[in-house]
């Protein structure tokens, strides 16, 4: 009996013949290794050494294919990812039974691409290369610049669909919303400008909520939930008015999935919270931390964090398993535990940075900023204090005067450096109000960074290229774009790796490199930052029959060190374009993704 599978199989393998007819013979999966091996091996010479002629992008993208292919079906890969790609693919053909489990349409995507890819069938490149290659001197230059005038245009058709919150719509929507939250509260616009005001009035249930915007049914019962289960949830008046009134008008669904859980989100979290906690620290913090309070990961760098609590809280936040409550008092550090925390940087002379974060540290009074710092001032050896703060997003009513003053006292040029990390998401998410956030700390001689999240929500085609663009002009300078964490609970933000390698060569590439200044990363669980761009960093090691690839990510200190490397399941790339296909994308501008690895 055949299983419906074999003729799939045959037929995606049929772009190489060799291959198809090893894999239909009736040697065993370790003759056929040894086979496909040397198939490989020798494809990579006829593709270079036989056939000078290819263009040299398209031999590259062939090798590429052909090495991944390669190592997919090592033992080695086996043995670390614990499946075998070869012996499963095998059984599809051969074996009487049906598969368990089931090969899915995503499996399939992922095995014709890369067989297109390994048999230089990759629908990538057009038919001709562009007219200025054939020419020299200005006619080439005139060539070029066209080509590159109608790059730029076409990349605008993208980035205009994105709103910005500086925009005059934009500022008269957001207007409105602050009355109508105000009117709510029966409040002052002299209130609104108080931060204290505004976490005294975070909004942290559904029936609140659903008085100031409309909320989808799902919207509506998550949060109920979050509320039930307790689960935390809130939204400070401030950032509730960058969302639209109405649902589902394609520019707020970045800021709404910030802060408004999925369903998903919130019964992954009540299984998490009846067993054990840990199973979502996916950074394995508590492998990390000396003491309470500090956690290290680098030589030089030391994260202190000195309260466990922020004004709203992120749907993906990778300490969410340490967060309790949103603006919660007793989130604090004790004073006896912050002293430990403090004398232990003291005593640790080969700290040369210290990063406080949390939570956010600016929900602390500036008396406490200001004691914190000082301390932190009278070591010689810490050079640099890093604040991790949303605050300019979330709460930018918190950025007083006052606070960057006290800040800026302990920023010498020359001696020790103050600066501020911040988290924007969306382009949407930038106000005036939060421009005049980031400007008092610039005023101050304070830089000001980002940290992108690339999750569901903003990967669209050059939505985070406009985002750098946007942050830029207001004075802030992208820092690291951080692939969403492989928590089970965040399912619904994750990107495949893939994507953020697509972005960066094909949208951020494209912009100035004064915009593009971020380095996109993938943090390795207790080990820290794997820098994705660097191909000789991660391997692909197997495709799973849920089409999810597996990728092996070596340690920073790969060189210095015997440390383990990092075993990760990713998130299947068709599912993902599904997704996408769904919100309205043409997901043939995103065909490339595929020969991302
Ligand atoms: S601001 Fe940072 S610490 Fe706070 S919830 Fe968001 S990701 Fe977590």
């Amino acid at each position: 009996m055949e299983t419906k599978f074999k003729n799939r199989v045959l037929k995606t393998l049929e772009p190489i013949p060799k291959l198809k007819s090893i894999m239909a013979s009736e040697d065993s999966v370790e003759q056929k290794r040894i086979k496909i091996r040397d198939l490989l091996n020798s494809l990579l010479i006829k593709t270079f050494d036989d056939n000078p002629t290819l263009p040299s992008l398209k031999w590259v993208l062939s090798r590429d294919a052909i090495l991944v292919f390669r190592n997919i079906i090592s033992r080695r890969s086996e043995k670390l990812s614990q499946f075998s790609f070869l012996s499963y693919l095998n059984n599809l053909i051969h074996s009487n039974k049906n598969p368990t489990p089931q090969p899915t349409p995503d499996f399939f995507a992922e095995l014709d691409h890369l067989i297109r890819g390994i048999s230089g069938q990759a629908d990538v490149y057009p038919e001709t290369a562009p007219a200025f290659s054939k020419y020299k001197g200005i006619k080439a230059a005139r060539l070029r610049s066209a080509d590159l005038s109608r790059m730029a245009r076409d990349m605008d058709k993208f980035t205009k669909r994105y709103s910005f919150g500086l925009d005059d719509e934009a500022k008269r929507r957001r207007y409105e919303n602050k009355l109508r939250i105000l009117r709510h509260f029966n409040a002052t616009d002299f209130e609104w400008s108080d931060w204290k005001w505004q976490v005294r009035h975070i909004i942290r249930n559904a029936e609140i909520l659903s008085r100031l915007i409309k909320l989808t049914y799902q919207e509506r019962q998550a949060v109920q939930y979050a509320q039930e289960y307790k689960i935390p949830f809130g939204i400070t008046p401030y950032y509730l008015s960058l969302m639209d009134y109405e649902p589902g008008q394609g520019r707020d669904d970045a800021i709404r999935a910030q802060v408004i859980p999925s369903l998903h989100y919130i019964n992954k979290l009540k299984d998490f919270k009846a067993q054990d906690l840990s199973s979502m620290d996916f950074m394995l913090e508590r492998d990390t931390s000396p003491l309470e309070g500090i956690t290290r990961r680098y030589p030089q760098i030391v994260i202190l964090k000195p309260v466990l609590t922020c004004p709203q809280i992120c749907m993906y936040c990778q300490r969410n398993w340490e967060i309790e409550d949103v603006y919660s008092r007793s989130a604090v550090l004790s004073k006896a535990k912050l002293e430990k925390a403090l004398d232990w940087i003291a005593k640790t002379p080969e700290i040369n940075e210290v990063l406080i974060t949390g939570g956010d540290p600016l929900l602390l009074s500036n008396d406490r900023i200001e004691n914190l710092m000082f301390k932190l001032s009278r070591m010689n050896h810490v050079k640099r204090i890093r604040i991790g703060t949303r605050t300019p997003v979330t709460l930018p009513q918190r950025i007083t005067d006052a606070l960057v003053k006290d800040l800026n006292h302990f920023h010498i040029p020359g001696k020790r450096e103050v600066l501020i990390v911040t988290h924007y998401e969306h382009p949407y998410e930038i106000t005036h109000q939060s421009m005049e956030a980031v400007q008092k700390f610039r005023r101050y001689g304070i830089d000001v960074y980002n940290q992108l999240v690339y999750t569901f929500y903003n990967s669209r085609k050059f939505e985070a290229a406009v985002l750098r663009h946007k942050l830029r002009l207001i004075g802030v300078t992208p820092y690291y774009t951080f692939n969403t964490k492989g928590k089970e609970e965040t399912d619904d933000y994750r990107v495949p790796i893939p994507r953020l390698l697509q972005e960066q060569k094909e949208e951020a590439r494209l912009m100035p490199g004064t915009v593009r200044t971020d380095e996109i990363v993938f943090n390795v669980p207790r080990l820290g930052k794997n820098y994705l761009r660097a191909v000789q960093h991660h391997d692909v090691i197997s495709i799973l029959p849920d089409g999810c690839r597996v990728y092996e990510f070596h340690p920073w200190e790969k060189k210095l060190a015997l440390v383990d490397t990092y075993v990760y399941k990713d998130v299947s790339i068709h599912s993902y374009l599904q997704r996408l296909k769904n919100t309205g994308e043409n997901i043939a501008d995103y065909k490339t993704i595929w020969y991302y690895f």
